[in-house]
C-alpha cells in the first residue's frame, strides 16, 4: 500500500488485472521496508501541503539510490491506484490517443521497430505500467544487494518522466470523474508528493513538466 494508512482513498475500484502493485521489494528487502516507514513517518510529521517537500528530502545516513528506489516504487503503486479509479472512463473510444489536452500528444517508443507510435491512452498506459514494473523487477537496475549500476539514475529519470504523463493525461482528460467522486484532494496530494520528489532530485526536465506547469505553480 502506498504512503497513506487505512483504506484506499480512491475507493474499491481496481486497476486492470494485468497491472499489479509492486509488493515484492518492500516484503523482501528490509532496507526498502525501513525507508518506506521512514517516509510514512515523515509525512505524518509534516502534514500536508508545502511541508510535504521536507518529507521527500534525503535523510542523513540514507544511500541516495535506496531512497530513490523506494520513492519510485511508492510512486508507481500510488499512480496505479489512481489509474484504477479512472480506468473505466479511459477507453480506446474516449481516449483514442495518449494526450494532455490538445497541445500534448505522447507517442510510445516502439523499441523493436525503432520508431515512436501513437496508441490509445489505455494501451499506452498499460504498456507504460508494464514497462515500469519490468524495470523495478530488473535486479541489474533496481539492485537488491545495494550495488547500483550506472543505468540506475537514467532509468529512474525515464520512469518518472513517463509516469508524469499519466498524471498529465488524468488532469486534462479525467477530472470530471475525479471530481464527481470527491477524489480531487487525494489526487492533488498524490501529485504534490510526486512533484516534490522529482523536483527535489531534478528527475524530470522542465520541458516535460510544461503541461502541468499551472498546477505546479500553485504548489511551489
Ligand atoms: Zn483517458
Amino acid at each position: 500500500m502506498p504512503f497513506w494508512d487505512g483504506p484506499n482513498p480512491f475507493g474499491k475500484k481496481k486497476p486492470p488485472v494485468t497491472l499489479k502493485l509492486n509488493k515484492r521489494r518492500h516484503k523482501y528487502d528490509s532496507v526498502q521496508a525501513h525507508l518506506k516507514n521512514m517516509l510514512k513517518g515523515e509525512l505524518l510529521r509534516v502534514g500536508d501541503d508545502a511541508n510535504m517537500r521536507e518529507a521527500v528530502q534525503l535523510k542523513e545516513g540514507v544511500v541516495l539510490e535506496e531512497w530513490l528506489s523506494m520513492n519510485v516504487i511508492e510512486a508507481h503503486n500510488t499512480l496505479l491506484l489512481i489509474y484504477g479509479f479512472i480506468c473505466e472512463d479511459c477507453t480506446k473510444e474516449t481516449c483514442p490517443i495518449m494526450n494532455a489536452g490538445n497541445k500534448y500528444h505522447y507517442l510510445w517508443p516502439n523499441e523493436k521497430e525503432g520508431k515512436a507510435e501513437s496508441l490509445s491512452a489505455p494501451v499506452y498506459i498499460e504498456k507504460l505500467f508494464g514497462w515500469v514494473a519490468s524495470q523495478i523487477d530488473d535486479e541489474s537496475v533496481f539492485a537488491t544487494n545495494g550495488v547500483y549500476s550506472k543505468a540506475f539514475i537514467p532509468t529512474v529519470k525515464k520512469i518518472v518522466s513517463r509516469m508524469f504523463r499519466v498524471y498529465a493525461h488524468i488532469y486534462y482528460e479525467h477530472l470530471d470523474a475525479i471530481r464527481s467522486n470527491n477524489a480531487r484532494q487525494h489526487l492533488d496530494k498524490c501529485f504534490r508528493l510526486f512533484y516534490y520528489f522529482v523536483d527535489t532530485f531534478k528527475l524530470i526536465s522542465e520541458k516535460e513538466l510544461v503541461p502541468l506547469q499551472p498546477l505546479i505553480d500553485q504548489l511551489s
